[in-house]
């Protein structure tokens, strides 16, 4: 077989495999190849802002070219199989490339399959996603134009990208709302399928507070199980037993699952769900030693998010040569962070472990209070760090 061979092949070049891939060489690897088929870059955190009336997609997309750093061999394709017995990846074109070590991020997919009539509600103008980005504006036109009527928050736990962050069309649409005048002719339920609203005990207390004052009803532990698009209601599944709610305004956070390819080629187990079988601290296979996985396909033990990167990329960049080494290899203790929007002008930070223990960037001031500096930096500065600093590898 004459299949190129590249010392570390990096699949899906979307936060994790670009930053990454940057860090790599950085440190001194001297061939990294990246297999990405998409030639659009996203900024996602941005997606909420577009379903939250204040970013357009424009604001959020680079060529994938601008981002692939310079010294990558870039594979304009998609990964179909795995064989790491023989160290080789499969493309759809029909390529093959043997690796040294492999490093998956390919992130997840929406789970249409977990909400039958979830694809026919989001073709209906009555029912949207920020999960999208062709979805992304629609929720926006849908909130913004709701004037009465019953409008439906559901947020999945099951592995939903940063999912507390599907708070954000929420607390911005009431906020437009209550700035309309129309707050008390609107109807607002939350369903979160999770206990909390977020990660940490005092921001979820403090998103509740948020909610109350908005008149939003939240109900925890219920899940949305099929979706009537034509009736315009859901059919739950609660703690308490089968449950119906009709819906004018309908926002899914959707539930989202690896892709199918992983467990196909044996790198999932009985419990991981379909996603990548990594130690969560190592992020190191648990078969296969010289295969890798961080962000959102990776069992990480903790809630997938952007943020989690900036812990999870120097990990995986230490780890990949130390392994060959023989040298102690370094720990994720599964930082991760939501940011959310309590209004269209302040936002609040939740950043936790693994455990739920509190984990904040700064010790003060207490970023997990809504304040209008985080909505600033989130919508504004954020991006900038992701395209001069983290996607050209500066994490430490
Ligand atoms: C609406 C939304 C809002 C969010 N808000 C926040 C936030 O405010 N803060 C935060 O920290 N996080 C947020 N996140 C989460 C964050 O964006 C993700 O955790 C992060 O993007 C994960 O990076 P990733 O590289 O694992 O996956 P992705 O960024 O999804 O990238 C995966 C890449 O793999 C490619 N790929 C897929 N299949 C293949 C294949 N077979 N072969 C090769 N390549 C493939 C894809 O084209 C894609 O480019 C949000 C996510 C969404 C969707």
């Amino acid at each position: 077989m004459n299949a190129p061979r590249h010392r570390v092949v990096v699949v899906g070049g979307g936060n994790a495999g670009i930053s990454l891939a940057a860090k790599l060489l950085r440190g001194g690897c001297p061939d990294v190849a990246l297999v990405e088929p998409s030639h659009v870059h996203h900024y996602r955190p941005m997606l909420s802002y577009v379903a939250g009336g204040a970013a357009t997609l424009d604001d959020l997309r680079r060529p994938q070219v601008e981002v692939v750093p310079d010294g990558v061999h870039w594979y304009p394709d998609r990964v179909t199989a795995v064989d790491p017995q023989a160290s080789v990846v499969h493309l759809a074109g029909g390529e093959q490339i043997a690796y040294g070590d492999l490093v998956l991020c390919p992130g997840s997919q929406v789970d249409w399959d977990a909400v039958p009539g979830m694809r026919e509600a989001f073709a209906t103008p009555h029912a949207s996603t920020s999960y999208l980005p062709e979805h992304a504006p629609a929720t926006w036109q849908m909130l913004s134009t709701l004037t009465s009527g019953r409008a439906v928050f559901a947020i999945s736990d099951r592995h939903v990208p940063c999912s507390p962050v599907g708070l954000k069309p929420l607390f911005m649409a009431a906020d437009h709302w209550r700035q309309a005048g129309l707050l008390d002719a609107i109807t607002i339920d939350l369903l979160v399928e999770g206990s909390r609203l977020v990660g940490t005990a005092r921001a979820d207390r403090e998103l509740r507070a948020v909610a109350d004052d908005y008149g939003v009803r939240v109900r925890t532990g219920t899940a949305v199980e099929r979706i009537d698009a034509d009736a315009r209601t859901l059919h739950l599944r609660t703690s308490d037993g089968a449950d119906t709610l009709p819906y004018d305004a309908l926002y899914v956070a959707p539930p989202h699952r690896a892709p199918e390819w992983v467990a196909a080629s044996g790198l999932a187990t009985d419990d991981s769900d379909g996603f990548v079988a990594v130690d969560p601290q190592t992020l190191q296979h648990r078969t296969y030693p010289r295969v890798w996985a961080l962000g959102d396909v990776a069992t990480v033990d903790t809630s997938p998010s952007g943020g989690a990167l900036r812990k999870q990329v120097p990990v995986v960049a230490h780890n990949i040569p130390a392994a060959l080494l023989g040298m102690t290899l370094r720990e994720y203790d599964g930082y991760t962070i939501a940011p959310v929007t309590t209004s269209r002008s302040e936002l609040l930070l939740a950043e936790h472990d693994r455990h739920g223990h509190e984990e904040p960037t700064v010790p003060f001031p207490d970023l997990a209070r809504a304040r209008r500096s985080l909505y600033l930096f989130d919508r504004h500065g954020e991006i900038q760090v992701y395209w001069h600093r983290l996607l050209r590898g500066k994490v430490s």
